[in-house]
């Protein structure tokens, strides 16, 4: 290793676009910071005037301190409560902390189960997991509009219980994949060197599959998969490796990405979880999925996470 210069420290290349905790902590060092963030983000460019929606014009507000998470129009003294609408609304746990966790589930590279959360934030367990989830579910949900393009590999994924020995020696139609019908299936399409998406769906049929080809990837994408008869007709065009054969790479022809992609994903459950649920596996891709479209830019990461929390879905 070099010898390191203490005088002009550098940054490793690999953390340019982390997200310190002292740059959190000095963007929000207390509760009056957050409260800030949402005031101006959602209601107030320039923190002073707001429109009013009694008086319906733009109004000068006050924020007292009796009402902390109120702001008060000077004219009509009607309140605008800044969590309203949020995932923090009524929530006893401080704003602080809220923000606190949103920097961790962003800043850390495999993510941090709500246990971790538990830990790190002096909450209890419950407090943790509602936190966790809200998180998860109201702010890392996959952008549905998304759709891919360019070089775009497709695969499924069988989450859930391990095939059991007997279907794995039968032969026949058993031994053909009988045993995926026990298991949670996901679709998945990823750009090579871009964006994924990962959805649970109900069934591995044709038309399922073909569904949400047409709506996440776009028409002039080149398509890879490997020879499964749900991708026989893409109305893209289409590369096909064929597996069956042990044949994983030709040329530019293979599905390496998407593959990688759902170890990652396996990886991790298998690591913290053994039953999956549907829905709560759909909340664990939309994690995966938003980590690694996001995967150069923590800092980006956290901002957006604070946006989506700013402006919810109305
Ligand atoms: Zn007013």
């Amino acid at each position: 290793m070099p010898p390191v210069d203490r005088k002009n420290p550098k940054r490793a290349a690999s953390s340019e676009s982390d997200f310190s905790l002292m740059e959190f902590m000095g963007a929000f060092p207390n509760d009056d910071a957050c409260l800030d963030y949402l005031w101006t983000t959602r209601y107030s460019p320039d923190g002073d005037r707001a429109l009013c929606p009694h008086c319906e014009v733009e109004r000068t507000f006050r924020h007292y301190a009796e009402k902390r998470q109120a702001w008060t129009c000077v004219a009509c003294g009607y309140r605008i409560y800044v969590t309203a609408g949020t995932i923090f609304h009524k929530s006893s746990t401080s704003l602080h902390l809220w923000f606190y966790a949103m920097y961790l589930m962003s800043s850390t590279r495999c993510g941090i189960s709500a246990k971790q959360l538990e830990r790190e934030l002096g909450v209890t367990y419950k407090t943790a997991w509602r936190m966790f989830t809200l998180i998860r579910n109201e702010l890392m949900g996959q952008d549905d509009d998304l759709v891919l393009n360019g070089r775009v590999e497709m695969d499924e994924m069988y989450v859930g219980g391990r095939p059991r020995l007997a279907d794995k020696m039968a032969k026949g139609p058993r031994a053909t994949g009988a045993w995926r019908d026990k298991k949670t299936e996901v679709f998945g399409a990823v750009e090579r060197g871009g964006r994924v998406t990962a959805h649970v769906i109900p069934s591995r049929r044709t038309p399922t599959i073909m569904g949400h080809v047409q709506k996440r990837v776009d028409a002039s994408a080149i398509v890879y998969t490997d020879q499964a008869r749900q991708y026989w007709n893409l109305p893209q065009e289409h590369h096909t490796i064929a597996h069956h054969e042990g044949i994983y790479v030709s040329g530019d022809v293979h599905t390496n990405t998407i593959e990688g992609f759902w170890s990652l994903v396996k990886r991790g459950i298998s690591g913290t979880h053994h039953s999956v649920s549907p829905k709560w596996l759909q909340g664990y891709l939309n994690e995966y999925v938003w980590r690694y479209n996001h995967r150069d830019d923590r800092r980006a990461m956290f901002a957006l996470l604070l946006l989506r929390a700013a402006n919810p879905p109305a």
